[in-house]
């Protein structure tokens, strides 16, 4: 139900879990978050409230400048750890709010193509076929395009991959999803809420438009692949 990434400079995780506690207002039901620091992603989840996933990181402790958070309120599959978010892959993890209206197909089709599914997610299914296509050969933008095209439904999503520790995408169908620009390192969040202590400098994406994050910027392109112009504004000082 509330989504964070960060591609910055620092350790992402503590920042990612107070950016999730300014989400909880939304409802959930588990949390988890995920990394990539050298190739590899790492993820931890658990059930229930976010000091369940603060006391796991107390213990097991999870590193890296470039990271995914969430928070999930169920919609398929019980609100178990297994089926909390993150999912990932060895190539890809991503976070997903909402729901793949088409997810029974497109996961028949994954399997048929040698895809093994590890929750009862509609969400599994976005990683699948992003680590499908990126087995193929294609590039993370690439895979993400072939993606997102597949989609049916409401969306907002963020991904990371272990081959490119210098992007993050996001992409957004019938459920918000904000772009934060800070110094040499960007953001994603589900409302300005979640970036505002981050930065002042907000981009709210349209629905149907998915944006490629480097620590410089963001690219913004519609659901054909054509370029979008995206509107940085500059929102006011919190209290
Ligand atoms: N449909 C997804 C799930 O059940 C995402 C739910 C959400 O928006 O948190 O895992």
């Amino acid at each position: 139900c509330g989504i964070v990434g960060i591609l910055g400079n620092q350790p992402a995780v503590p920042v990612i879990i107070e950016a999730l506690r300014r989400l909880e207002y939304r409802g959930y039901d588990s949390a988890g978050v995920a990394t990539v620091e050298n190739h590899q992603i790492g993820k931890r989840r658990a059930s229930g409230k976010l000091d369940n996933l603060a006391k796991l990181l107390d213990t097991n402790a999870l590193s890296g400048n470039l990271g995914i958070g969430h928070t999930r309120w169920a919609t398929h599959g019980a609100p178990t750890e297994n089926n909390a978010h993150p999912h990932a892959t060895d190539r890809v993890a991503v976070v997903h709010n909402g729901i793949i209206e088409n997810h029974e197909e497109l996961k028949k089709e994954l399997i048929a193509l040698g895809q093994v599914f590890n929750s009862e997610t509609d969400s599994e299914t976005i990683v699948q076929m992003v680590d499908y296509h990126l087995k193929q050969g294609k590039t993370p933008k690439e895979a993400a395009f072939e993606t997102l095209q597949r989609l049916e439904g409401a969306y907002a999503i963020a991904m990371i991959f272990a081959c490119d520790e210098n992007i993050m995408i996001g992409a957004r169908h019938g459920a918000p999803l904000v772009v934060g620009f800070g110094e040499d390192e960007m953001y994603l969040g589900s409302d300005s809420l979640a970036v505002a202590p981050m930065t002042r400098k907000i981009a709210y994406m349209p629905d149907g438009v998915w944006t490629v994050l480097s620590r410089k910027g963001a690219q913004f392109f519609d659901m054909d692949g054509a370029t979008v112009e995206c509107e940085v504004q500059t929102t006011a000082l919190m209290a």
